[in-house]
């Protein structure tokens, strides 16, 4: 008998490889065929995890810390959780209404597979991480991205809000600071928001904060659920706050996210995890209970780095012919408008008409790897991650700068 073909499920036969790996893809050819390529596409901090964490993991395997664990996490794991809720963000959490998952982003998929059912709706203000959209559309529902401008300052109004809310809106899913933009909401922004949910008891709010320890400047952080605790506590009981250690602790490899909330929704998370992960590994929940309880100079330190590299590669793009970059209040990427350059050629013809254009001749002719900006709801635009070597950055702008002076009309 002969092989059928492969066939993907329906549930997954749209999810595609994501343009961020797909040009960081084309840079690693590009090296591997010995040309110089400078890396500004992916999203993790180039600084390596602190001793004090990788310490605790050891310990923990050598105390054989290494059976299966409470599904929705060890006791310590919670309560170092719960005591990070209350002394950075003055939020109260019970261990029920914690989960300790495989990353932030295994949380946020349990929430939405616990909850959507095919046709519903969530709302994504634009731009947006890719793998929202690609998790959304393994549920059956439908994300409905709300266009917000470099104008408006990548943030969504009260006012579009309300307009895009159906009786078939579940969530709201808000990133601040957000991915790729770096653009923050303060209390403000977010007590208006929560005026409008007040109305609409449907619908929830999944609050991804993971980048919370990365704002530069006078931008002070404040968590969705605690701004809204008191002129909307309806809407802070339904809000699923988001974070982990990947970011602010350079731990991306450990995979350790939370999540808090409702201890009905936690409950329906947890009955997802368990039969897809068990939960989060012994080890890495040590390593995080050692992040959360322990020294935080690190973060301090990356955070200060960070924001030196945000205010170099910004006034570098700002000198490109073409480009506008604001400056992001937080996270490690820029977001710059490329829309100028739209429609003109280069040295041998080839006409930029598109973000996704604009970013492969940049990595052709300057050898330069940043994403485009449409995978994430804003074309027009290209992400930078910052979160890489200063001297390499700076390098990084002259050859933008000199890729954008060689376009023509
Ligand atoms: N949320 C946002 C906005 C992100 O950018 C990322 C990672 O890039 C994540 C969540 C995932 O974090 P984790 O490593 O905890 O899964």
């Amino acid at each position: 008998m002969s092989t059928q073909p492969f066939t993907r499920a329906e549930r997954i036969a749209s999810v595609e490889v994501s343009e961020i790996v797909r040009i960081a893809e084309a840079a690693r050819a590009r090296r591997a065929a010995g040309e110089d390529v400078i890396g500004l596409s992916t999203g993790e901090p180039d600084f390596d995890t602190p001793e004090h964490i990788k310490a605790a993991a050891e310990r923990a395997m050598r105390d054989n810390d290494t059976h299966y664990p409470p599904t929705a996490g060890t006791v310590e794991m919670k309560a170092a959780i719960a005591r990070k809720f209350e002394r950075e963000n003055d939020l109260r959490f019970e261990p029920r209404e914690i989960i300790v998952s495989t990353g932030a982003k295994q949380v946020l998929f349990n929430a939405f597979m616990a909850t959507l059912n095919p046709g519903d709706e969530i709302l994504v203000p634009t731009p947006f991480w890719t793998s929202y959209g690609d998790m959304i559309r393994i549920t059956g529902a439908r994300l409905v991205p709300l266009p917000c401008t470099q104008a408006q300052g990548f943030r969504l109004t009260p006012e579009a809000l309300r307009e895009a809310i159906t009786p078939r809106t579940r969530w709201l899913l808000l990133n601040s600071p957000n991915n790729p933009s770096g653009a923050a909401y303060d209390a403000d922004d977010y007590r208006a928001l929560a005026a409008v949910l007040a109305e609409h008891p449907q619908v929830w709010v999944a609050a991804d904060e993971i980048y919370e320890h990365l704002v530069y400047g006078d931008f002070t952080f404040t968590a969705f659920r605690a701004a809204v605790a008191d002129s909307a506590p309806d809407v802070a009981a339904r809000t699923l706050t988001v974070n982990g250690v990947s970011k602010a602790y350079a731990m991306t490899g450990w995979r350790l996210g939370y999540g808090a909330g409702d201890a009905d929704l936690i409950a329906a998370m947890t009955a997802v995890q368990g039969q897809v992960t068990s939960g989060a590994s012994t080890i890495s929940q040590a390593a995080a209970v050692a992040a959360l309880d322990g020294p935080q100079d690190t973060v301090r330190t990356f955070r200060e780095s960070f924001r030196l590299r945000r205010d170099s590669i910004v006034a570098a793009l700002n000198q490109c012919p073409g480009l506008d970059c604001p400056t992001p209040e937080g996270a490690f990427y820029v977001f710059p408008s490329c829309a100028d350059l739209i429609g003109s050629r280069a040295p041998d013809g080839t006409v930029i008409d598109s973000d996704t254009a604009f970013c492969h001749y940049v990595l052709a002719a300057a050898g330069v790897a940043m994403v485009p900006g449409r995978p994430f709801g804003g074309p027009g635009h290209f992400r930078i991650s910052y979160a890489t070597a200063p001297d390499l950055l700076e390098d990084a702008g002259r050859r933008i700068a000199a890729a954008c002076a060689e376009l023509h009309r």
